[in-house]
């Protein structure tokens, strides 16, 4: 049942994302063959490999298990990754980039910091290379 749900909540996050299995597995710090054997629910991942998708998606173990997150306070200390970034452009006409928190989507002040100063959001930078530039809404 565990693994029926998460390799759904797998897929349905890959599609949502445009990730092809090469990169989600990338992003998980997985080989592509693994990865894909859990996607198929050939194979169970182990608590660590979970903690794996579970940072490299922004999932807590609950949402990705097909729990709902009734304890909100939990998903706060459960890292999510820095996965978007702004460009403003500065008085010398150079532009300056700032991280975005995952969660309320304000700029962080510097990189690498462990929590948001904003709203406390536990934060993890494994996945900062790949980030992209915030849609501006
Ligand atoms: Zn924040």
């Amino acid at each position: 049942m565990f693994s029926k749900e998460l390799s759904s909540s797998v897929l349905s996050i890959c599609d949502s994302r445009n990730f092809t299995y090469e990169t989600a597995s990338e992003l998980c710090d997985l080989s592509p063959r693994h990865f894909g054997s859990i996607v198929r629910g050939k194979a169970s991942p182990t608590v660590n490999t979970l903690e794996k998708i579970c940072a490299a998606f922004n999932r807590t173990p609950n949402e990705l298990l097909g729990f709902s997150t009734t304890d909100e306070e939990l998903s706060y200390r459960f890292p999510q990754q820095v996965t978007h970034f702004r460009q403003h452009i500065s008085l010398n006409h150079s532009y300056v980039t700032f991280p975005v928190c995952p969660r309320c989507h304000c700029n962080l002040e510097r990189e690498y910091q462990s929590f948001c100063d904003r709203c406390g959001q536990k934060l993890n930078w494994d996945c900062f290379r790949y980030a992209t530039l915030m849609p501006e809404r």
